[in-house]
């Protein structure tokens, strides 16, 4: 797929670039069944991504008769098509976390990320790589807020240090990884069909009720419905509209080269612009979301300009990196104002867990546990540390 190549601007009134596919996808993929009939189940899971399998796990290990679908194929949004960051925190840099949630839940919630980043290298370690991370500054103004960040991670006793080298100044965050977001979910899906959930691709919500998933094929008849669904959450549920709301992120990823060495991933402005190098020496790329100012605010999961322009640039200019672009693509995330995520039952018997803010591999598997302790024992001590906690779900 090498050369990749957008629609100039003035055509795209659709921004559509064939076929968006994300690097992560060695195309090995052999695909689930899709739901032909009636079931039942103690759970059903709805959304196959990375928070939604990590709640089908935990049902399982719990002894739960689990049904999972996917609308479409196995982490084929966000969670097999994002920047591969395995970040500790909340979409607020620590210090300002702290700022507006306080120290105590701050630390807490970095702490419970950094445990969770452990549990996902020891339960997928093919798919992780535990490199640290950089946050790198923009301007003397983005130095002088990165060192407000250290200082605030130091005086809560959380590990790191004043970074400088090749890729710029900032802070080393030394516990944080990388992984193939994908690989990873196509590990548990397998995995969790040998321990015995029923897990189905192309298989549609279309309508969730207290008790019962419609699907185009059959009715799901279940104790409890987790919706596990990060971007365009708000159109499953008309109710969360105002509190959840999806924007478009897009990447682009180079063929392999040796023109620069990244030992980890990196990112930059304020959080804005992401790369990584992977093992084979592409460059993975992801950012300037802002430079496509509110039109990136969108349902629309398909890569386009300016914003891969503006990628493209940063990646010759800024990174120095001459080797073709191979991959463009794009995903939604959906985003909350309070920093921190959606977790919480909307409809009786039915929870919903998304609104990662752009940063949901670790958050959201973390709420998928949170979840699957709610259905299950009706109250979670990890629910309770977010600030959207649930109402425990009736017993
Ligand atoms: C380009 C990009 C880069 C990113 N980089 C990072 C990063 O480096 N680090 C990080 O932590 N986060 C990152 N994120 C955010 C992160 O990817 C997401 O927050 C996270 O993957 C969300 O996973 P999820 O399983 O909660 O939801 P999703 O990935 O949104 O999965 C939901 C699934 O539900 C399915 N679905 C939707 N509607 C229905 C329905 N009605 N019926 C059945 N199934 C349905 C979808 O098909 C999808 O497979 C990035 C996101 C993007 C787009």
């Amino acid at each position: 797929m090498v050369g990749v190549e957008l629609k100039p601007a003035q055509e795209q009134s659709t921004c559509a670039v064939s076929p968006n596919t994300p690097v992560w996808d060695d195309g090995s993929w052999g695909g689930l069944p899709t739901l032909d009939g009636d079931a039942s189940a103690d759970v059903c899971v709805v959304g196959l991504g990375g928070s939604g399998l990590t709640c089908v796990g935990e049902l399982l290990r719990r002894g739960v008769r689990v049904i999972g679908i996917d609308a479409g194929e196995v982490a084929g949004g966000a969670a097999g098509r994002n920047g591969g960051f395995l970040l500790a925190g909340t979409y607020d840099f620590y210090h300002d976390a702290v700022a507006r949630h306080g120290h105590h839940r701050a630390r807490h919630i970095y702490r419970l990320t950094m445990d969770e980043v452990q549990r996902i290298a020891a339960e997928t370690p093919d798919a992780v790589r535990l490199t640290g991370s950089l946050r790198i500054a923009e301007s003397d103004e983005e130095a002088e807020d990165c060192r407000h960040h250290l200082a605030a991670l130091m005086a809560d006793d959380l590990p790191a240090g004043w970074y400088e080298g090749p890729e710029g100044r900032g802070v080393l965050l030394p516990t944080d990884g990388a992984f193939n977001p994908l690989l990873r979910c196509r590990i548990l899906a397998r995995r969790a069909v040998d321990a015995g959930a029923r897990l189905y691709e192309h298989t549609s919500a279309l309508d969730i009720r207290p008790g019962e998933v419609r699907t185009p094929a059959g009715t799901i008849r279940c104790r409890r419905v987790i919706v596990a669904v990060d971007g365009r959450l708000e159109t499953i549920f008309p109710e969360l509209e105002g509190r959840i709301r999806t924007a478009r992120l897009q990447m682009l990823a180079t063929a392999p080269t040796d023109e620069v060495r990244l030992p980890r991933p990196v990112y930059a402005r304020w959080g804005y612009e992401y790369w990584q190098q992977l093992p084979d020496g592409r460059i993975a790329l992801g950012g300037f979301r802002d430079a496509g100012g509110e039109s990136q605010w969108t349902h629309d999961a398909e890569p386009c300009e300016p914003v891969q322009q503006r990628l493209e640039r940063f990646l010759r200019d800024g990174l120095g990196v001459r080797a073709p672009v191979t991959h463009r693509w794009a995903a939604s995330v959906s985003f909350t104002d309070t920093g921190l995520p959606l977790l919480e039952e909307v409809r009786p018997g039915v929870l919903a867990l998304g609104g990662y803010s752009g940063t949901g591999n670790v958050i959201g598997a973390l709420c998928g546990r949170a979840a699957a302790e709610l259905a299950v024992d009706g109250a979670s001590e990890l629910a309770e540390v977010f600030a959207s906690a649930p109402r425990p779900v009736p017993a």
